[in-house]
């Protein structure tokens, strides 16, 4: 059985998304830190024993795919919306609440857990209709939503401490983060990345100036970067730091 102690090293390019460090290349899951994958294979197959299919809907994610992501909600080209699920307008809102409004639904490039291939939004595809548009929304892993029962099936092993290490880190009770039911961490491995998110290096990356840290020369600076700059202790404290265990 594989554990952290044969898993490679985190560094601070792979907490950041910088680099690959020590992935591996997993079927069914992607790429994934090596003893978070085995423990959610474990998962997956128990879950399998009790009726239900744990897929996986996003796994790993990069610093250049956080960044994309990041920059066009901040630019205005991607859609933001608020908890009511209505449009928001960053002329209405005003550059700090845009910022907020982001961080809600989106990480920072650099501050995401799905950097660290130990996280893990899940699904049952079985649960649904062929050709379901999966939403990620509370709604669908609540009470009247089709996933639903694997949803309860999890939170009975978590409040046990018998769900293969993984927890829910974004419970709406923490933080500024809005509620991910379908987002799993598996948290022997994430502590080991959390004391390598810093300041320092997180604002040399988004000013572009972090070649040694593994961002390619031509990986765009980060939008917004002077109100993050501004406010990234905030940002840190209430987007990041809240949820480390
Ligand atoms: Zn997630």
């Amino acid at each position: 059985m594989l554990d952290n102690s044969t898993s490679a090293k985190p560094s601070v390019s792979w907490a950041l998304g910088l680099s690959r460090g020590g992935l591996i290349d997993l079927p069914g899951v992607g790429l994934a830190h090596e003893a978070a994958a085995t423990a959610l294979n474990r998962l997956m197959k128990r879950a399998q024993k009790s009726g239900f299919k744990l897929s996986i809907a996003s796994g790993h994610r990069d610093y250049g795919r956080q960044l994309t992501i990041f920059n066009a909600k901040m630019c205005g080209e991607r859609p933001v919306y608020g908890d009511s699920g209505a449009l928001l307008s960053k002329q209405l809102l005003g550059s700090r609440d845009w910022l907020h409004a982001i961080l809600r639904y989106s990480a920072l490039p650099g501050t995401s857990r799905h950097h660290w291939g130990t996280d893990f939004d899940i699904w049952d595809p079985t649960a649904v209709p062929k050709g379901y548009a999966l939403q990620l929304q509370p709604s669908e892993y609540g009470r009247d939503g089709p996933f639903a029962q694997l949803s309860s099936w999890l939170t009975s092993l978590m409040v046990k401490d018998d769900a293969e290490g993984f927890y829910r880190p974004y419970t709406g009770e923490l933080g500024g983060v809005a509620p991910e039911p379908w987002h799993l961490s598996h948290r022997p491995s994430a502590e080991l990345f959390q004391p390598l998110v810093e300041s320092a290096p997180l604002i040399q990356v988004w000013s572009g100036q972090a070649q040694q840290l593994g961002q390619s020369p031509e990986c765009e600076a980060l939008a917004g970067l002077r109100e993050v700059k501004a406010q990234h202790e905030a940002i840190m404290a209430e987007y990041v730091r809240s949820y480390w265990v």
